[in-house]
């Protein structure tokens, strides 16, 4: 009983420990988050700003970026910029980092986050939308992240990748978006094996994210999946502890990591799921 008692207390000495450090190593950090108007990227940047971070945030729409850094002031951050950008310009991504590289003096957090919008229905041969959607899903990210890496390395910094579960399994009706989350996946996946040869300074995470409740994704979803939904602002905590933990991968919610452990023991019984989980 005696030790029982003891190693539940260890476990929550080193649990407050573990979070007073993940608290006071986003104090005063430089992080560039991007779709930060809306959904999981405007909670990325509310708890970055809880954590007394500096922030540049960025998306199309100027207006509701120079609300969500107003708040993000509110909440306590030492600085909330903000720069508008289209992720499937050529030179936008490029521009976005320089930026925030120069108003915070350097980078510790490079957070991808922004997704362009596509459809929820079955394929009908939309190739020019589906190249439209792999510049702003995919090669705007890598563009951004060459940019950044040498900030990040000099840093000893991190490069946050936000991807999904539909970047690790299939699923119908969205076919465009799952091949931009497994080209991120692949990508990042293989650059993580090389900056780990070259004992590069700077850490990945991918994060791989279930069904969240932001206002895009019940838009496309609502009558069709009785899939539950999981609440933005803690799909968006989880990401930045695992940044700030420096882990390779998140699972959020749980059920994403039964998925994609059991989609190859057991494909016909995870397809039959899949299939039969949409009305
Ligand atoms: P939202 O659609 O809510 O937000 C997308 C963000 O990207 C907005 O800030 C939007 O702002 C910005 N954006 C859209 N198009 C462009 C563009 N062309 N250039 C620059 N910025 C753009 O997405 P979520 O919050 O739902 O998703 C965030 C991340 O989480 C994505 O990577 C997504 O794949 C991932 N994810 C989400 C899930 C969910 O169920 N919600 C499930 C699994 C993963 P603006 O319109 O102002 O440009």
């Amino acid at each position: 009983k005696c030790i029982c008692y003891c190693g539940l207390m260890l476990l929550f000495i080193s649990y407050l420990i573990g979070q007073s450090f993940f608290v006071q190593s986003l104090r005063g950090a430089r992080v560039l988050v991007t779709g930060a108007s809306k959904g999981i990227g405007e909670q990325l940047a509310y708890h970055y700003a809880h954590f007394g971070a500096q922030i540049v945030i960025t998306a199309r729409r100027e207006q509701a970026l120079q609300q969500v850094a107003e708040k993000c002031l509110s909440l306590g951050a030492q600085k909330a910029l903000y720069i508008t950008a289209d992720m499937s310009s050529d030179s936008d991504p490029d521009k976005v980092v320089d930026f925030a590289v120069e108003k915070l003096g350097g980078l510790d957090y490079l957070v991808l986050n922004h997704i362009g919008s596509s459809l929820f229905s079955m394929w009908q041969g939309d190739v020019e939308h589906t190249k439209w959607l792999m510049q702003v899903n995919f090669f705007s990210y890598i563009q951004m992240a060459w940019r950044a890496l040498p900030s990040l390395e000099q840093s000893k910094g991190s490069l946050v990748i936000v991807s999904s579960l539909l970047g690790k399994s299939t699923s119908p009706f969205t076919a465009p978006y799952c091949s931009t989350k497994s080209a991120l996946n692949g990508f990042f996946g293989s650059l993580y094996h090389e900056l780990a040869m070259k004992k590069s300074n700077v850490s990945l995470s991918l994060c791989t994210l279930g069904l969240i409740d932001t206002e895009s994704a019940m838009e496309k979803v609502r009558g069709v999946t009785k899939l539950p939904a999981y609440p933005a602002t803690d799909a968006a905590l989880n990401i930045v502890m695992t940044g700030a933990t420096r882990q390779l991968e998140l699972y959020y919610p749980w059920y994403t990591y039964v998925m994609v452990v059991t989609k190859d023991w057991f494909p016909s019984v995870t397809n039959y799921f899949i299939q039969n989980s949409y009305n």
